[in-house]
């Protein structure tokens, strides 16, 4: 992982909004009522907060520990993280951390949980995965469960058997992995999903994308497949879906090339042409993640992962203006990249008469730095919680923390088919 060059200045207000102390886990309010009495939010104040935690636990661990966050991360903590020797990343490099750092035993990660459960399924045996809040979901998994997907899996795999195969977006629990190692597909992410799906189509097999069906559309346009022949399933989270349902029922199914699952990213889709088109009128180059609308991406200059986007800021010429449509927070830190070089950075949903521009990832956000002090401490003390561990195949309720954990038998299983939707995706990139 390279340093993404943030710094830590500390006339810099952190922009994490501060969680009411009854949405931390009993463990963790000791850590939340400090961090709510601090005077400011300053990254001075924070830091000083964090070294009483961080630095017995670094002691402790010495190298056997390794940070890990996300890009998308609210507020400073990726800075935070970073500043305590951990590494930024997005979810691809996230997930191969475990897997090609053996000596580092305790993987505590801020992030979003099936982020942390894709750690775990190439994890080594001896290594243990954390998550600093359990709560932190994915709304786009949350509308992919494996018991909506499943059945759906199911009815299609009846009709149309061996030749339909899974490819599962890292943004998916370890089941749904499992489904794709299973029925002979790959996990994909937002930058490799062309090389995925164009794997899978020399295969010649008709392929089930989940979930989210604006990464499949746009993969699918992009590859120049006909998108009549790239039908999306019925809305989940409205009860059982049956296939025939499908907007052009069955024959619409049959005549597919690529079928999608019809969830999104709630972050993502708000961006639209008539944003893009301002910025372009302003002199503005736009950039956008591949998890926004067709429409939109459409009318952008380009579209790519989060690496790609930082990538645009990072290598953009001095005077250059670029709007970025991807997570608040993420653009926040462009921002803040972007001016270190002369670059002007803004975020695409920041235009007259919308009020969500600078919209950040509000479930990864939960992530904050009172939980990053509570869990390295109580690692350290001996006494985390068992909801925040993270193994391969947990699927656990946001709400109330209980975690349905599969048996050691059903674990390897889950393991193997994950892993090998994981690591075919992995062969896919080295190859290409
Ligand atoms: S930005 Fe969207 S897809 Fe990414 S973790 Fe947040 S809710 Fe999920």
């Amino acid at each position: 992982m390279r340093p993404t060059t943030l710094e830590l200045r500390p006339e810099l207000p952190l922009c994490q909004s501060d969680l009411p102390l009854d949405w931390y886990q009993e463990e963790f309010r000791p850590y939340a009522e400090e961090y709510l009495a601090l005077p400011d939010r300053r990254p001075e104040t924070i830091l000083r907060y964090l070294e009483r935690y961080v630095d017995p636990a670094r002691e402790h661990f010495g190298d056997a520990l390794l940070l890990l966050a996300h890009f998308y991360m609210g507020g400073e903590i990726v800075k935070l993280v970073e500043h305590f020797g951990g590494g930024v990343a997005d979810s691809y490099q996230l997930a191969l951390q475990a897997r090609n750092s053996p000596e580092k035993k305790v993987i505590v990660e801020s992030a979003v949980h099936f982020m942390a459960e894709a750690i775990a399924i190439l994890a080594h045996p001896d290594q243990t995965v954390w998550i600093t809040n359990p709560k932190a979901g994915c709304t786009m998994e949350l509308l992919a469960k494996d018991w909506m997907v499943l059945p759906v899996a199911d009815q299609l795999l009846e009709r149309y058997g061996d030749d339909l195969l899974t490819i599962a977006y890292m943004n998916t629990s370890g089941r749904l992995k499992a489904l794709a190692g299973r029925t002979g597909g790959a996990v994909c992410t937002s930058s490799n999903a062309p090389k995925v799906v164009e794997w899978a189509r020399a295969k010649g097999k008709r392929i089930l994308f989940v979930p989210d069906q604006h990464l499949g559309r746009n993969t699918a346009q992009r590859l120049g497949i006909d998108l009549a022949r790239v039908p999306m399933l019925p809305a989940p989270g409205a009860g059982a879906i049956r296939i025939e349902d499908t907007a052009g029922g069955l024959d619409a199914l049959d005549r597919s090339e690529m079928i999608l699952w019809g969830s999104s990213c709630g972050v993502h889709t708000i961006f639209t042409p008539e944003m893009v088109r301002t910025f372009h009128e302003q002199g503005f180059e736009v950039y956008i993640h591949p998890e926004s609308p067709l429409e939109a991406v459409l009318e952008a200059d380009g579209s790519g992962s989060t690496s790609y986007l930082w990538r645009k800021v990072a290598e953009a010429p001095r005077g250059a203006r670029l709007a970025i449509g991807t997570e608040g927070h993420f653009v926040e830190n462009a921002k803040v990249l972007g001016a270190s070089r002369g670059v002007e950075v803004r975020h695409l949903a920041d235009v007259p008469g919308f009020a969500q521009s600078g919209c950040g990832c509000a479930t990864m956000s939960r992530n904050d730095p009172p939980h990053l002090a509570g869990m390295l401490d109580l690692l350290r003390r001996g006494e985390a919680p068992e909801a925040n561990r993270v193994l391969a195949g947990d699927v656990l309720d946001d709400r109330t923390l209980e975690v349905d954990r599969l048996d050691d038998a059903e674990r390897a299983e889950l393991i193997r088919d994950a892993r090998l939707s994981m690591e075919r995706m992995i062969e896919i990139v080295e190859r290409g």
